[in-house]
């Protein structure tokens, strides 16, 4: 998987995947990350890349050009590395409050591409025209309002990596945890059997994986119905299950 990240501080993002399992997946290469500085693009002779907005208002805005041109560097990047005019779009994700909000699902569809390319606005954004000609997906971290898109597109260049095989140890982490069924994860215990008076769960000592198995899809639920009752809309329940939750909520 190629990540690439447009951006005005390519430094935060390398500085974000040096380390721990993306770092390992870096050297591996299962993972690529290029971050690319928007502001060697501009035309401007004082290096500008911002200017004031039309109509006025507080802040400067991103201005198109050097967006363009990073933009279509990296696709001729990606052409060359493959040799061939790209027939299908790359994906260009521009992180904004405006867009959808991230979740595993798109993190799952998003792991299905070979290049992702990120978009990280700065100060009031980016020249609307643009994005209109260069972004396939607006993605919003969350509702509220950051300084950068570079920590949205790091934590979506980590939710994705996760799911690349190979970048995890062992690969089975990533298929039984939170969001997988619209469920949320069980709690987990390790050693010692007893911490502060509180004992692990006596069914998770017993050996019998079968007890064990329906022990955390039943506690998958509570949590859920505790926490995220949103979620359980779409998850699949049996009678007895949807019971149990609606007890919780
Ligand atoms: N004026 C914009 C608005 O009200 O929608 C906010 C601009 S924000 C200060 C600067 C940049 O940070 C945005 O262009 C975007 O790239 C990024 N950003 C801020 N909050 C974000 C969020 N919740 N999700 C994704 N990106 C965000």
């Amino acid at each position: 998987m190629f990540f690439h990240v447009l951006t005005l501080f390519p430094d935060m993002i390398r500085d974000g995947f040096t380390t721990s399992i993306l770092g390992r997946a870096a050297e591996k290469r299962i993972l690529s990350l290029e971050a690319v500085n928007i502001r060697d693009y501009t035309k401007s002779r004082h290096k500008k890349v911002d200017d004031y907005p039309y109509g006025g208002g507080a802040g400067m805005l991103m201005q198109a050009q050097p967006v363009y041109d990073a933009c279509q560097a990296v696709i001729e990047g990606i052409q060359t590395r493959k040799k061939t005019a790209v027939e299908e779009k790359v994906r260009v994700i521009y992180l904004t409050p405006t867009g959808q909000v991230f979740s595993q699902q798109l993190a799952r569809e998003l792991a299905r591409e070979e290049d992702l390319i990120f978009l990280c606005g700065h100060y009031e954004g980016i020249d609307e025209r643009v994005l209109e000609e260069i972004v396939t997906d607006y993605v919003s971290a969350g509702d509220y309002v950051l300084t950068g898109g570079e920590l949205p597109a790091m934590m979506i260049v980590d939710a994705v990596s996760r799911l690349i095989p190979g970048v995890l140890h062992n690969d089975v982490s990533a298929e039984f945890e939170s969001f997988q069924d619209n469920l949320l994860e069980y709690p987990q215990y390790s050693r010692p059997e007893i911490w502060h008076d509180r004992q692990v769960p006596p069914i998770l000592l017993s050996g019998h994986h079968a007890n064990v198995e329906k022990w955390r899809r039943e506690q998958s639920v509570i949590r859920t119905a505790k926490w995220r009752p949103d979620l359980l809309e779409d998850a699949e329940l049996t009678m007895k299950e949807r019971e149990l939750a609606e007890e919780i909520i």
